[in-house]
């Protein structure tokens, strides 16, 4: 909370504690309330070749189309469902959307490209996950190559278990993303050990690649290292040209970011990108 103080310009007050309390009780019985009554949208992010010419891919994206707020960014409402179990009923209902979008895009218009998905920690350490996400693409009749997972670094860090989740998934056909990497705790190890796909190469890279030598070196260097650990990479956050004039070196590369497409509803990446999808 921001409030005016005459001698030292603006400055943060802490929220009284109970007043935090009250707010985050009132935003999880909002969102129990949302979640039953369908108030949860999913927009999709397409993801390009980096001439912009053909959609490689589409991300999902959780919103909450609240009665009184508006539509809310998942920051504002996933750290409480992961406090409170609700990314579980959440998680699935993701999914299920999501992988039910994709096979209605296949089977209308070729739009033959993967449904990139977030995972939340608890989601993917969940037993069995690899049996739940089986479940999902039964249910829904899209097969498993179409179906991409996005993990993070830090979700990790337990490897074992880690390991047979991913091998397991792995087995199943699903590809495996790295998002925001680079940020995390990281080892290279991992890379290794890992049945990873693709690298996402986080925004915090991207944004001053034409000013920051440092992040120029970064970006090249995972670009270099994910060829030659036969993973794809995807360059996270591009809202420039001059960014994507950069990245334009590697062909192969994959582009997301608010210069080709925001996320958007279903129905209005099916109007613009449809044709464009790769097949
Ligand atoms: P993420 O997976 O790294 O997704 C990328 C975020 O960056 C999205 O924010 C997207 O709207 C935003 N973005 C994309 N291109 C640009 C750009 O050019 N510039 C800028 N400034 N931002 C861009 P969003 O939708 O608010 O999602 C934030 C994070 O919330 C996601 O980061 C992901 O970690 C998480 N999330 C979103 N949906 C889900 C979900 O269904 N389940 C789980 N577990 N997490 C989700
Ligand atoms: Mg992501
Ligand atoms: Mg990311
Ligand atoms: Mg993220």
């Amino acid at each position: 909370e921001v409030k005016k103080n005459v001698k030292n310009g603006y400055r943060f007050y802490a929220k009284d504690f109970n007043t935090q309390i009250e707010e985050k009780l009132e935003l999880e019985s909002d969102l129990r309330k949302g979640i039953a009554n369908n108030e949860l949208i999913l927009h999709y992010q397409p993801k390009f070749s980096v001439d912009g010419q053909t959609v490689s891919g589409v991300e999902a994206l959780v919103r909450w189309e609240h009665p009184d707020k508006g539509l809310l960014a998942p920051g504002v409402f996933l750290p409480v469902a992961e406090e409170t179990g609700l990314i579980f009923e959440i998680g699935t209902w993701v999914l299920k959307k999501a992988c039910q979008q994709m096979k209605i895009w296949q089977e209308e218009g070729g739009f033959r490209v993967p449904i990139a998905v977030n995972l939340s920690s608890q989601q993917f350490h969940e037993s069995d996950f690899d049996q739940h996400i089986q479940y999902v693409l039964h249910e829904t009749g899209l097969e498993a190559k179409y179906l991409e997972l996005e993990i993070t670094e830090g979700m990790m860090m337990d490897a074992e278990t880690s390991t047979v989740t991913l091998q397991k998934l792995s087995d199943l056909g699903v590809k495996i993303s790295l998002d925001d990497f680079g940020t995390g705790y990281s080892s290279l190890s991992y890379l290794k050990q890992f049945p990873i796909t693709r690298l996402k190469i986080d925004r915090s890279f991207i944004n001053d690649i034409t000013r920051n030598d440092h992040d120029r070196a970064i970006v090249s260097t995972i670009i270099s290292m994910a060829k030659h650990l036969k993973m794809n990479v995807t360059a996270e956050g591009i809202e420039t040209k001059d960014q994507l004039d950069f990245l334009m070196q590697n062909k192969s590369m994959e582009i997301q970011g608010y210069y080709f497409s925001k996320p958007l509803p279903a129905n209005e990446v099916e109007a613009l990108y449809l044709n464009k999808a790769a097949i």
